[in-house]
């Protein structure tokens, strides 16, 4: 299988992997809305456990590989939930973005500079 990349990796394609990968476990009695919030939530717990009393991490462009490594494990960890829940929940995750992205952009209208 080829390895695929941010830019070209459609949404669908990984939603259908993780997919299989909860099937192919019979893991589908596990995966109910709630338990996958609350997994999602713990993931994002963990990610955050990374950075917590680090000012060091504040800077990007200075993450040590192993810590980036870690923070991308825990990053798609939270993906792979969010994914899930949206599997059983057929939620439509690009629609979704692109509808709360526009409620987003109605709520904070573009500010010109001059109002910064
Ligand atoms: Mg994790």
């Amino acid at each position: 299988m080829a390895i695929r990349e941010d830019d070209s990796t459609p949404i669908d394609y990984l939603k259908e992997r993780v997919e299989t990968f909860v099937t192919e476990r019979n893991w589908e009695r596990y995966h109910n809305p709630k338990d996958i919030a609350i997994a999602l939530s713990v993931e994002a717990s963990e990610l955050l456990d990374i950075f917590k009393w680090k000012d060091s991490l504040n800077d990007p462009t200075n993450i040590p590989t192993r810590t980036r490594n870690a923070i991308g494990d825990e990053m798609a960890d939270v993906l792979i939930y969010l994914l899930s829940l949206s599997n059983v929940m057929s939620v439509d995750l690009t629609q979704a973005t692109l509808r709360k992205m526009s409620k987003n952009a109605r709520k904070y209208p573009k500010r010109s500079p001059r109002n910064w």
